[in-house]
């Protein structure tokens, strides 16, 4: 009676177990799982086709039992595997879908979505671990991929908000510093009409509408020429030129706005060979740091000019007695429209323009600058020009002409 009831049971698990065998056999063989079976040491105990094919082309699944991941993988990723089997078996927890890069001899890495499992006996027991990884380099790929592109986007965004932010500093600023020499001009106009101004009196009025007009042709002329520099055509015109007499002639130019502030101004020149420069630049870099000292130096201060060789380069430096320049804004200085606090906050006139392109100036001639300062201190601005072969007479452009002065700041 207990016989004939057991026994369609029995039949019943057996055939559940052949089930059970076709069933893991399929798997097993199926070619695009990959599945594998590892005892407590991490050594295979079973392998999918798939498995083999992924990563042991052209070997047998007998072959590999008892290996581990360090027959076929990187030690990298071998020990990696490695530290979660462990844990799994440690803590009977699952690792699920853990995208991990593989490397492995020779070949571009691949990335797969990996789930381990702890293997457990029919008593519940843990002895071993068990996984199926899936190939995730398309999605991960196309992950990274929008990944970059959104990077990029965040990028041009801060870029245009940037820009946006630079055109209002523009606007405002500009407006204040057309509308200061503007008024002047006005103003002292009206003085000349006046009856009775005449003699001295006129001579100032018509000197302080010549000194205002000028700054606003400077104004519209930097303009004109950051244009030129951001869209890569500042025009150039190279030629032997003594630096000695435009340093001596940027100095004297400079001289009434130094005298009007007690600024001792100096020119030490030592002998220059001629070089191939653009005089009309040089000049104009010059202009700029030398306004830049005289703006920066409190009433009876001293600027310096000084222009001297230092193995194949001419040095010329200016270097004055003034409110010296933070550490931090060094570097920035040369930026477009970057102006210090001090500058700001005591209204000292100024777009900041003028370095930006004295520095463009510099690398347009192959040249560096670099600045040199102490906060309260004074401040050294150094320039050095390759002293260039004189290009043969005829010739507009120097022996190796610039790229430099195409390349937009
Ligand atoms: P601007 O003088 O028109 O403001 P620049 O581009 O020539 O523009 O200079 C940028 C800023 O660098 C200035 O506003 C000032 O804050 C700082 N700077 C330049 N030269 C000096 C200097 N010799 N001493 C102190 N600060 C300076």
């Amino acid at each position: 009676m207990v016989r004939a009831k057991l026994l369609p049971q029995r039949r019943d698990s057996e055939a559940r177990r052949e089930l059970e065998l076709t069933c893991m056999s399929n798997l097993l063989s199926a070619a695009g799982e990959r599945v594998y079976f590892k005892d407590l040491q991490s050594r295979f105990l079973l392998v999918s086709a798939g498995w083999i094919a992924a990563y042991a082309p052209g070997r047998a699944a007998a072959e590999l039992i008892g290996k581990t991941d360090s027959d076929v993988f990187s030690d990298q990723h071998a020990s990696a595997a490695f530290r979660d089997e462990q844990q799994v078996i440690r803590t009977g927890e699952p690792i699920v879908g853990k995208v991990e890069m593989e490397t492995y001899g020779g070949q571009m890495p691949t990335w797969v979505s990996t789930t381990k499992m702890p293997l457990r006996d029919e008593h519940g027991q843990i002895i071993g671990t068990f996984g199926i990884s899936r190939d995730a380099t398309a999605q991960i790929m196309a992950e990274n991929a929008l990944a970059k592109q959104t990077r990029q986007l965040i990028a041009q965004n801060e870029r245009l908000r940037e820009l946006d932010r630079l055109k209002d500093q523009f606007i405002g600023m500009f407006s204040h510093e057309l509308r200061t020499p503007l008024a002047s001009i006005l103003g002292y106009v009206e003085m000349l009409r006046e009856d009775g101004v005449n003699g001295p009196d006129a001579e100032h009025c018509t000197e302080v509408i010549d000194r205002n007009a000028k700054r606003l042709l400077r104004l519209v002329d930097d303009l004109q020429l950051l244009s030129q520099i951001q869209s890569g055509k500042m025009a150039m015109e190279f030629r032997s030129s003594d630096l000695a007499g435009i340093a001596a002639d940027a100095v004297e130019e400079r001289r009434p706005e130094a005298q009007r502030k007690h600024i001792e101004l100096v020119l030490a020149a030592t002998d220059v060979p001629a070089v191939a420069v653009d005089p009309a630049r040089i000049a104009q870099l010059l202009g700029n740091l030398l306004s830049n000292a005289i703006k920066f130096t409190p009433d009876g201060g001293r600027v310096e000019v000084r222009l001297g060789t230092d193995g194949d380069r001419a040095v010329l430096a200016v270097a004055d007695t003034g409110v010296g320049i933070p550490a931090a804004d060094r570097e920035r200085v040369f930026e477009r429209f970057f102006r210090t606090e001090i500058a700001t906050q005591h209204a000292i006139q100024g777009t900041g323009l003028g370095l930006t392109i004295t520095k463009a100036i510099v690398e347009a001639h192959n040249g560096t600058i670099a600045v040199d300062s102490e906060e309260g201190g004074g401040s050294t601005f150094t320039v050095r020009l390759p002293l260039q072969p004189v290009p043969a007479p005829g010739t507009a452009e120097p022996a190796s002409p610039s790229d430099a002065a195409l390349r937009p700041v």
